[in-house]
């Protein structure tokens, strides 16, 4: 399989160049040339298969040659084993044809480690086999941090080092950083903000001087392509368990960087019957009103009970313009440099094709803690902020009540636990056992100036061959 850049300069890469590379060399994003297709007699024959067992049906012919079938077989069995529930993603019913998909048992309760728990594998197998070393440098206000650490912690040929802004992430979420052992971990608090810390790791990528040349910067963020990957497979997966193929579903899909429902995007195109593709963002729009009014136009950051969702632009949405233009590089540049600097929108019938693709909502704080409050209220079920929003915008969008409406539930309720308290709710949720202890564990963190030298010197001391 080969990948080629949605800006259609940068030369096509196989698939170990293109896990190590994060931003394609005329800053496109990577995607495959060709899309595998499945028959829906073919999918048929996946009922009943384990989490991992499918993994490797769906993801194999993207990965191809560059790892052996066997190989690859036992890396996701060992991925999907450290999931907390043997179905690795169960569902579970809210109402009549209406279900939650929990994508939230693995180590770091959010749905970010089905990919990343397998991105640590893949990178340190390619690494080994190639005897090359990387420095994952990171930048998180949160949430991909923790996934990012737990997915490398076992990794021999990558140290990471994750930037988070000094006391301006909650104890949960720093927690989860920070307890993580592992000599190739590396938590640095910057005593800034997280646009700094981010600008930080910007530079860096610009610039890896600092390093001496004896190792390179790798970047494990949502546009890396073996991510969107990995969360293909839980649309067929739940599929499956509702009566697909032979049933057609609708998801709705809490969105920010535009990478989960890109890829229930291409698990449609890759053959399963999906009637309906609903994006579900809050107060940080810019893609419904993009499907609203075909108005491309970057506002201001609002934070929000649903943090893992705020942004301004959504990266991985130039994946999908890409299709939109008919895979043409040139126009996808043009598009973006112009959408750098003022509002754009795309031909009319382009647009079209889109609104045919996706409906769209866009849910406040006020709705979401709405929406938590009522469905516990009624159903005894605890969600999370980012699944709320999902819940509220499958509401909103619904098309047809015979088709299941399969909402994602990206992240547990406990690591919200202010939007739970907002909603009016009395109830506490819990952390599930395996987390129980985090208040007690030890913490290994450093805390640095805002200051790019003294973050670099820092890390080319501290990774492990230095
Ligand atoms: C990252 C994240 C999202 C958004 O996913 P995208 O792929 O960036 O659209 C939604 N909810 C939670 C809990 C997340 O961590």
């Amino acid at each position: 399989m080969r990948y080629i850049s949605t800006r259609g300069e940068a030369p096509a890469l196989g698939f170990e160049d293109v896990l190590l590379t994060g931003l394609a060399s005329d800053g496109g994003l990577y995607v495959p040339e060709s899309l595998p297709h499945f028959s829906l007699e073919e999918i048929r024959s996946w009922r009943g298969l384990s989490y991992s067992e499918l993994a490797f049906n769906v993801m194999h012919p993207f990965v191809d040659d560059a790892i052996p079938a066997d190989d690859f077989r036992k890396m996701l069995d060992e991925t999907y084993a450290g999931f907390t529930h043997q179905a690795v993603a169960p569902l579970v019913q809210l109402d009549t044809n209406e279900w939650v998909l929990e994508l939230f048992r693995g180590p770091t309760l959010a749905f970010k480690d089905f990919a990343l728990q397998l991105l640590g594998r893949l990178l340190d197998y390619v690494l080994e086999k190639r005897n090359q070393h990387v420095v994952i440098m990171g930048a998180t206000s949160g949430d991909t941090g923790s996934a990012a650490i737990e997915g490398c912690r076992r990794c021999e040929h990558v140290d990471i080092f994750i930037l988070h802004p000094h006391q301006r992430v909650s104890e949960v979420q720093r927690r989860q950083m920070t307890t993580v052992q592992g000599d190739n971990i590396h938590n640095i608090a910057v005593k800034g903000n997280f646009d700094d810390c981010q600008r930080m790791v910007k530079e860096s990528f610009g610039d890896q001087s600092f390093l001496g040349g004896k190792t390179q910067l790798a970047a494990v963020n949502s546009i890396n392509w073996a991510r969107i990957m990995a969360q293909i497979v839980y649309y067929f997966q739940a599929s499956l368990a509702l009566g697909g193929p032979d049933r057609s579903m609708a998801f709705s899909v809490p969105t920010g960087n535009f990478g989960d429902i890109f890829a229930g995007y291409l698990a449609k195109k890759m053959g399963l019957p999906i009637s309906q593709l609903v994006i579900a963002t809050n107060r940080n729009d810019i893609l419904h009103r993009f499907m609203s009014g075909n108005k491309y136009e970057q506002h201001k950051l609002e934070h929000t009970l649903s943090p893992s969702m705020d942004i301004m632009v959504s990266s991985n949405f130039e994946r999908l313009l890409f299709d939109l233009h008919g895979r043409d590089g040139a126009a996808v540049k043009e598009l973006l440099e112009n959408a750098a600097k003022g509002p754009v929108s795309i031909e009319d019938y382009r647009w079209r094709h889109a609104r045919k693709l996706f409906d769209s909502d866009a849910v406040d704080d006020k709705t979401t803690c709405d929406t938590i409050r009522e469905i516990y209220e009624r159903n005894e079920y605890l969600l999370d902020p980012h699944t709320a929003i999902g819940v509220r915008a499958a509401r909103t969008c619904r098309r047809d009540p015979a088709v299941p409406m399969i909402t994602l539930g990206t992240a547990h309720p406990a690591k919200f636990p202010d939007a739970i308290a907002e909603s009016g709710l009395s109830v506490k949720p819990e952390l599930p056992a395996h987390m129980a202890d985090l208040f007690e564990r030890e913490e290994r963190y450093t805390v640095l100036d805002n200051d790019v030298a003294g973050v670099q010197a820092f890390i080319a001391q501290h990774w492990k061959n230095a």
